[in-house]
């Protein structure tokens, strides 16, 4: 089964292809040339945001289709930086910057706890479905590891002794969001294939 992973991120298609079968050929915003398409994140909430780039770049591509929208919550800021993760320093989005202002707010806050969430949204057969995965942890006080993307140095998810960015890509998807939201989708596309 051919399907369109609509991101550029070759993290995130390393670890998806990681998780998936061989039933499936997945491929990439490269891939299908479109690498550059301009498609916005304009909602307030992951499942919006990710809904509207599956449908766009299905529109596009005319290729079945999945996005994801991924956010950090850390309760002490009531959510942020939320579905506001990848611009919370501003624009251009730059992950440095992004943790150096989330270790900034959260600098004194003694409740540390946070999750990542994920929403994958699948554009199939002119239909629209939703898949949800939550990883619980807590944010670092500084930066510990160099794997990974994002806010991995300074989140490290419940039950593990090191953060995300100190993990290989298996050992990370034994918590991450994106992989538990991943097996309903794939428990999704095996039962409706
Ligand atoms: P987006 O879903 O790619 O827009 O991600 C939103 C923000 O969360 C970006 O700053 C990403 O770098 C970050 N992010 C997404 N997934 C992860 C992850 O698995 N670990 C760390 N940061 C992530």
């Amino acid at each position: 089964m051919q399907l369109l992973f609509a991101t550029t991120n070759k993290n995130k298609i390393a670890e998806i292809k990681a998780a998936l079968s061989d039933n499936f050929r997945l491929l990439s915003l490269e891939e299908v040339g479109l690498a550059d398409a301009e498609v916005e994140e304009p909602y307030l909430t992951l499942a919006e945001n990710a809904i509207h780039k599956a449908t766009c770049y299905e529109q596009l591509s005319g290729i079945d289709c999945f996005s994801e929208d991924t956010g950090l919550e850390a309760d002490v800021l009531n959510g942020a930086p939320g579905v506001l993760s990848a611009r919370y320093a501003g624009m251009p989005a730059n992950s440095n910057k992004n943790i150096e202002k989330l270790l900034r707010e959260m600098e004194g806050k003694n409740n540390r706890s946070a999750r990542f969430r994920t929403v994958i949204a699948l554009r199939m057969g002119g239909e629209t479905h939703a898949f949800e995965g939550i990883c619980e942890g807590t944010i670092l006080f500084s930066k510990q590891g160099e794997a990974g993307f994002g806010y991995d140095p300074v989140f490290k998810p419940e039950g593990a002794d090191s953060s995300f960015a100190e993990m290989t890509t298996h050992e990370k998807n034994q918590y991450s969001h994106r992989k538990k939201a991943l097996i309903k989708l794939i428990q999704f596309l095996e039962s409706n294939r």
